[in-house]
């Protein structure tokens, strides 16, 4: 006997939920984007160099307002491999989702990763590099996936 899946329309009200962003990190991160730059602050107490950048220090709590420019390079953190949809029906073209630690920084950016052939090849520690939309508009959505170099 094979189970089927139920499926039931509805909508799920987030307005109830809150959400609280560090704008100014969000916003030093997106201005970068758009001129095809990362941009983070570094803490001058520590030197801890945060991606998107906060405007205080998770470690001292000080004030940050040193911003930096950092590499567009570094190394898979971390991945997932998406073979199925939400319902648990196979993909034609699995995608992978990512965690990127960026050289000489202390935080994380998640994206897709690109240019792999096959899945099980993919390993934590390899090196990609960012990849921008060709025509940038100061949005999240500039950055387009991070690539295996
Ligand atoms: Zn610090």
């Amino acid at each position: 006997m094979t189970e089927e899946t139920r499926i039931i329309e509805s909508t799920w009200d987030l307005t109830a939920y809150q959400f609280k962003i560090e704008a100014d990190a969000l916003n030093l991160f997106v201005k970068g984007l758009k001129d095809k730059k990362i941009l983070g602050r570094k803490c001058r107490v520590c030197g801890t160099v945060y991606v998107p950048g906060p405007t205080y220090c998770r470690k001292c709590l000080v004030d940050i307002d040193q911003v930096v420019e950092v590499s567009q390079e570094g190394r898979l953190d971390a991945f997932t491999v998406s073979l199925a949809d939400v319902r648990g029906k196979p993909v034609e073209n699995p995608f992978i989702s990512c965690t990127v630690k960026l050289d000489g920084t202390d935080s994380f950016l998640m994206g897709v990763l690109e240019g792999w052939t096959d899945w099980r090849s993919v390993k934590e520690g390899m090196r990609v590099k960012v990849v921008f939309k060709d025509v940038t508009q100061g949005a999240l959505a500039d950055l387009s996936h991070f690539q295996l170099i």
